[in-house]
């Protein structure tokens, strides 16, 4: 199992919480399509060099910044690239990160003849005064347009929507949830608004023109959230993403099972189970040392230690928790002996759970489950 991520660093405006890598210059497009088609061509042979892996390509990824912002004729270009230099006979998952302001008719039908068979949609809120606040660049009108037109034309659906922000209520967040409902949304992910030093948000903060999210706001609209999946039996199968029937979104859950993964694109990581592969993030170095062949990324050897920790960090945000057999070998039961008299104070508080030699975050621990793992890393 492994999958490809592209990243399309473009986007039409800045939203005031962002700290993507992107740019709102859209100059560079044509020169970029050619180098992550240079780059789909010179890393053809990743998965093959990976050891114990099934060689499988099972989902295509396209992230970003805002990927259906690039013209048809370029993501076309990228497309046939990947299916020149990969096995894409098992893909199981293509998924397009879009934004309402983005989805006409038009573009829904070439993304379907392409083959994306499931949509991410960033539509964050369903109150322009919310989206006037992010700086999102669509309308509450669009996102409703849009999503009608993708259910219609079959596509699998996950909707991004961001609780905690300033000018939301109780009220304006319980009808977005509503919403999701009504439209039989099988997948969600919902964030709380963060404020980001290098954001606009993060400027304003310092200079006083905004407050801090209200963290009483948060936790209030995180309890509607959790209501609302029990409730319409969404799993929260992330910390940040929920599912009904089982729709878990197939790429991300790979991220999360340490599956390998290539990422091609200014600022994508690629994993290959023992090295984490970082490209170049300025979007015309990336151009350029494509152009060059001279190195786009940098490598870094994962010790064993380091796989411990991305492991806590992924597993534990998950339903499945992290498994101490994977965590510690046979060899290893100091250390495991150690490790489980350290998170006794977190179990003996009900902050962490443990069942069948696994550990899971709990219900009174989700929304400070980053901290904690923070605590017990090695
Ligand atoms: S559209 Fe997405 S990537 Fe672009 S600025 Fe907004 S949140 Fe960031």
């Amino acid at each position: 199992m492994s999958g490809i991520y592209l990243h399309i660093p473009f986007c039409k405006q800045a939203c005031h919480y962002c700290d993507f890598h992107f740019s709102t210059s859209l100059g560079t497009k044509e020169l970029l399509t050619e180098a992550i088609c240079k780059e789909l061509f010179l890393r053809n042979d990743f998965f093959e060099k990976i050891r114990d892996n099934d060689n499988k390509l099972n989902t295509i990824y396209f992230g970003g910044g805002t990927p259906s912002i690039l013209d048809d004729v370029l993501i076309e270009k990228i497309v046939m690239a990947i299916h020149e230099n990969f096995d894409t006979s098992s893909i199981k998952e293509f998924t397009f990160e879009a934004n309402p302001d983005d989805l006409n008719k038009e573009k829904l039908t070439f993304l379907k003849d392409i083959g994306v068979n499931r949509l991410s949609i960033g539509v964050q809120s369903f109150d322009d005064e919310n989206l006037t606040f992010l700086n999102r660049a669509h309308s509450a009108k669009e996102s409703h347009q849009c999503i009608v037109e993708a259910l219609h034309m079959g596509f699998d659906l996950s909707i991004d929507l961001i609780y905690g922000i300033h000018c939301s209520t109780s009220k304006s967040w319980s009808k977005d949830l509503d919403y999701i409902s009504q439209y039989g949304i099988e997948h969600l992910s919902a964030y709380c608004l963060t404020i980001e030093e290098k954001t606009a948000f993060g400027y304003w903060l310092k200079s006083n023109k905004i407050k801090n999210v209200d963290e009483n706001k948060a936790i209030e609209q995180y309890e509607l959230l959790a209501n609302f999946c029990e409730k319409n039996k969404f799993e929260q199968y992330e910390i940040s993403n929920y599912a009904q029937k089982n729709k878990y979104a197939i790429h991300n859950t790979n991220y999360w099972l340490q599956k390998p993964y290539l990422g091609i694109g200014p600022s994508a990581h690629s994993f290959d189970l023992d090295h984490r592969y970082i490209n170049k993030s300025h979007n015309t170095h990336y151009i350029q040392a494509l152009h060059d062949r001279t190195a786009h990324y940098e490598t870094e050897f994962l010790t064993v230690l380091n796989k411990k920790n991305e492991y806590l960090i992924t597993s534990l945000r998950t339903m499945w928790g992290c498994s101490l057999h994977k965590l510690f070998d046979e060899k290893e039961l100091d250390q495991r002996q150690l490790f489980l008299s350290d998170i006794q104070r977190f179990i003996k508080r009900d902050l962490l759970s443990c069942k069948n030699d696994t550990l899971f975050a709990t219900k009174k621990s989700k929304l400070i489950i980053d901290e904690i793992i923070g605590e017990i890393m090695f």
